[in-house]
């Protein structure tokens, strides 16, 4: 399976390189609408191993923007063009202008998107101490799941910034499941951590469908190499230290 991870959609001029248009969100989806999955279609197919080269899109959004819920909520998720899509939120941004509010996250929950964690102030949790740590991964998914009624097992890495600290860190806060931004099908170098391509306005319709072609054609040579001779996780984990 591929994983997209989005940020912000506007109608005109992104403020900022992972700020896309309406109209390249649109262009995207045109390539992989038949592909497209519902984030709990997504969980229960992580669990077969077979399903890595299975060629369904999830779609998920980090950092909490209103256009969630304005945008691809109103218009794609209600619509059914869309079978939902995960939503990480950084907690403290919540209500804060331009972002989402409690009422909108509640009612994204109910409507069949799936809410996880993006911390609680979105630092690069690798250059946090271990008390700052802790806080921004237990105090989030506790505020998160007193409002929602229920367990948040799904977390993403703000910055995409994670170390073998971290993810053991989050794995004993009680997530299962932990995004990443790499290039890629889903299933990361370990079994809970998830790889996504995060877009930036520069990927163009072209960058797109070779992406959905194959995920890893854009890979490195570390990466190719160390893949064949089978040491590509033992060399995350060297650089993951
Ligand atoms: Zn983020």
């Amino acid at each position: 399976m591929i994983v997209l991870n989005y940020h912000e959609l506007v109608e005109a001029a992104p403020s900022n390189a992972w700020c896309l248009t309406h109209e390249t969100f649109d262009a995207h989806l045109t390539l992989c609408k038949n592909r497209l999955i519902s984030p709990q279609s997504f969980l229960e197919r992580c669990a077969d191993p077979n399903a890595s080269r299975n060629d369904a899109v999830l779609l998920t959004f980090d950092d909490g923007f209103m256009s969630d819920y304005t945008h691809i909520y109103a218009h794609y998720v209600t619509t059914g063009r869309i079978p939902g899509f995960m939503s990480f939120i950084p907690v403290d941004f919540v209500g804060s202008q331009g972002r989402l509010s409690w009422r909108m996250i509640e009612e994204l929950d109910r409507g069949g998107v799936a809410i996880g964690s993006h911390g609680m102030a979105h630092v690069d949790l690798t250059s946090v101490s271990d008390v700052e740590l802790g806080r921004e991964l237990t105090v989030s998914k506790s505020m998160l799941e007193d409002r929602l009624g229920r367990e948040v097992t799904l977390f993403a890495f703000p910055y995409g910034r994670f170390s073998r600290r971290v993810w053991d860190a989050a794995l004993r806060a009680g997530y299962t499941h932990l995004f990443t931004i790499q290039l890629g099908h889903h299933r990361g170098f370990e079994t809970f951590l998830y790889s996504r391509l995060c877009l930036t306005n520069d990927m163009d319709v072209e960058y797109m469908r070779r992406h959905l072609l194959d995920p890893d054609a854009m890979r490195g040579f570390v990466w190719r190499i160390s893949t064949k001779l089978r040491l590509y996780r033992q060399l995350m984990h060297w650089r993951c230290r």
